[in-house]
């Protein structure tokens, strides 16, 4: 069993709401959700953030894209908004080292973050 939790979630070995599955990557809910609509976008690939991405990965980059606009079109704020976010290494508020993007939506976001 792979280390990583992410992986692991990937592999089936752990459970998850897993709300889209595509060919490079995996959407699942967030087990602690901070807004509605909280959603985690995952490449299958393990990487451990966005500092690991070449030009390589164009393809699942727009794949995160596109699958983000649709889980806001399902969960319906599309219209309203929605921020796609990841964090890096612990200043950057990271805690599961496999590289993931934040769908937050249903609510209005603030900015500067926290
Ligand atoms: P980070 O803090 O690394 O940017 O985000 C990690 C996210 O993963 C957090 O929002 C946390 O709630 C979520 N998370 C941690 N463990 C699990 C888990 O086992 N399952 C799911 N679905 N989410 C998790
Ligand atoms: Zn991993």
């Amino acid at each position: 069993m792979p280390s990583c939790l992410f992986c692991q979630i990937v592999a089936g070995d752990i459970d998850a709401d897993v709300v889209r599955v595509g060919e490079r990557t995996l959407a699942f809910r967030d087990i602690r959700p901070q807004a509605p609509v909280h959603v985690l976008i995952i490449p299958k690939e393990h990487l451990d953030s966005v500092a690991d991405l070449t030009y390589d990965h164009a393809d699942m980059l727009v794949e995160v894209a596109q699958m983000a606009k649709w889980l806001a079109v399902a969960d319906g704020v599309a219209d309203t908004g929605y921020r796609v976010v990841t964090n890096v290494g612990a200043d950057g508020g990271q805690t599961v080292g496999h590289l993931h993007f934040h769908v937050l939506g249903g609510r209005q976001m603030t900015w500067p973050p926290g």
